[in-house]
């Protein structure tokens, strides 16, 4: 059997490739992941109490690209959902992103209006020129008592590094908020998949012209297969069998917990920004799927330097070595480096579903 297509990896960059060649360009695909199931990291599942959890960290879908959210939608169906994200400092739970009623209940203030907040952020804020890292880019908006309170101490935790050894991209995620809107994101399109994303990707990847082998490495196999293309989604330094030194990705342990309870947060996510709690946030699944059961699980993170590459690390070191890897990949011919390990970029999954299908394009040309 020869196939057109090698794709390594079923995560999105992987599958949504090979849909795109097996029903719009008539390819063959062979699909190789070292895991046991599809789906990547967003991967879900049933555990035995029945609850549907995010094996590898809460995934939230949001964007703000129609042809994304129309893309994915013939995939599946969607139950509305918008992500509330609170921060537990000292004890106490306040919005993040830092909005009016943060400021209001850490400062026991009482801004009224958007006015009011500015005028606050004004009067604390440090300029920063150039923006250059990730304390910049915080304390340029909100001060160093914020930034110290909310950003620093999570930060480490998560990275190993301070704010400022950051790509000013990281901390520049979370916005910083004059009015009380307590969602963690303002994208359009907020939706969860009606019945999880595993379902979602058995829908896009089953299909004649797909085939898929679990549980191996593609090294093992890529001499015995014959194609005619490579796609890439696993980690470029693997790739090139680390030639030029290991590009560093962050790892995560996931500590799975349940409970007799029938809800433990208020929200689905709660942010330790404290120096002294171990880890970095706790997730309560039931709140994204809106699953009405007995028990409760939720999942504990802690941030690891070894294990799965979960992270690229944002920062001018790893760029360049990024770059030396990225100058050898442009010279293959026959292989495509796509996603969020391969191109090392801190994507969300919005954003790999965008790119890949641009990749696409450049292939039916
Ligand atoms: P992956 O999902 O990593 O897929 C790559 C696949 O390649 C994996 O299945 C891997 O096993 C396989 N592979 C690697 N090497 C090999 C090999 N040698 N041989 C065979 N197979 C191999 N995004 C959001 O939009 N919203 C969120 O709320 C969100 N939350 C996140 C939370 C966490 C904890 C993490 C880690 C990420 C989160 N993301 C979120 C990002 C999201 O997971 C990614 O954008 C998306 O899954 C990337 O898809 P991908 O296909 O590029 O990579
Ligand atoms: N961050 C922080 N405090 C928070 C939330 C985020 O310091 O309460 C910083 C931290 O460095 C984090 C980054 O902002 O890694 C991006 O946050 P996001 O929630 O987007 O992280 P992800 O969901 O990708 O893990």
């Amino acid at each position: 059997m020869k196939y057109d297509y090698l794709i390594v990896g079923a995560g999105f960059a992987g599958s949504v490739m090979a849909e795109r060649l097996a029903t719009q360009l008539d390819k063959k695909v062979l699909i190789v992941e070292k895991r046991h199931h599809i789906g990547g990291n967003a991967y879900d599942e049933y555990d035995e109490h029945g609850i549907l959890v995010h094996r590898y960290g809460p995934h939230i879908f949001h964007t703000n690209s129609k042809k994304v959210f129309e893309y994915l939608s013939q995939f599946t169906e969607w139950i509305p959902y918008e992500h509330k994200v609170l921060a537990k400092l000292d004890g106490k739970l306040y919005p993040i992103p830092i909005n009016r009623i943060t400021l209001n209940k850490l400062y026991d203030l009482n801004l009224q209006t958007e006015k009011d907040v500015e005028e606050f952020y004004k009067k604390v804020r440090e300029k920063r020129y150039p923006i250059k890292n990730s304390e910049d880019i915080i304390v340029n908006q909100i001060g160093t008592d914020l930034f110290e309170k909310f950003f620093r101490h999570y930060t480490k935790k998560q990275w190993n590094l301070e704010p400022k050894e950051l790509s000013a991209s990281v901390c520049g995620r979370i916005p910083v908020r004059t009015n009380d809107d307590c969602r963690y994101f303002t994208d359009k399109y907020q939706f969860m998949p009606k019945d999880g994303y595993t379902k979602m990707f058995e829908r896009m990847l089953s299909h004649k012209n797909i085939e898929i082998v679990l549980k191996t490495d593609y090294k093992k196999i890529i001499n015995d297969v014959r194609f005619d293309k490579l796609i890439y989604t696993g980690p470029i330094d693997y790739f090139f069998d680390y030639e030029f030194g290991k590009l560093p990705y962050r790892s995560i342990r996931f500590e799975f917990k349940n409970y007799k309870d029938n809800v433990l947060q208020e929200c689905a996510v709660v942010n330790y920004v404290d120096k002294k709690v171990p880890y970095t946030r706790v997730s309560e699944y039931k709140h994204l799927t809106g699953q009405n059961i007995e028990s409760t699980s939720l999942s504990f993170e802690y941030s690891a330097k070894d294990g799965e590459p979960y992270y690229p690390i944002p920062n001018k070191a790893n760029n360049e070595l990024l770059k030396l890897y990225q100058n050898k990949a442009s010279k293959l011919e026959n292989v495509i480096f796509c996603g969020r390990l391969a191109e090392y970029q801190y994507y969300n999954m919005d954003q790999v579903v965008a790119n890949t299908l641009a990749k696409i394009q450049m292939l039916v040309k």
